[in-house]
């Protein structure tokens, strides 16, 4: 049997789905940066943590997180130079904490039981999001 891939561990979802370019594009393709690209570019640039402490945030040994980071960084950089829209999504991860939308306010928290209502407006109409970007 092949052996599974691990999934990496991500704190949180992006604020955003992606980037669209400001300007003219290059509509002709877009570029899909996973969701632990976008997490070990937070991690390192944005967090300024050093590659062991990501690694260990993100339970990859650190050559794994090494490769992710040139990976993402050369989407990003293709989406900048090429004049392309950048999606964050799909990958192979895990969130941390159990992340929902609320679909009356569109509020994003975070909270251990699906049951409970949206703490900004408390609809009941919650959407989880850890199972909405797996399938993206
Ligand atoms: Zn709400």
């Amino acid at each position: 049997m092949p052996r599974k891939k691990r999934q990496r561990r991500l704190l949180a979802p992006p604020s955003v789905k992606g980037f669209s370019v400001f300007g003219p594009k290059n509509r002709a393709e877009q570029v899909v940066l996973f969701f632990e690209e976008y997490e070990v570019i937070k991690l390192l640039d944005y967090d300024n943590l050093t590659q062991e402490e990501a690694a260990v945030c993100m339970e990859v040994s650190r050559p794994t997180l090494t490769r992710i980071y040139e990976a993402a960084r050369n989407k990003v950089a293709k989406a900048m130079v090429e004049g392309k829209d950048l999606l964050i999504r799909g990958g192979n991860f895990q969130f941390d904490e159990n992340w929902f939308r609320c679909n009356t306010c569109s509020a994003k928290f975070n909270m251990s039981k699906e049951d409970e209502n949206c703490p900004v407006c408390h609809s009941t109409e919650t959407i989880s999001l850890n199972e909405y970007y797996k399938t993206r």
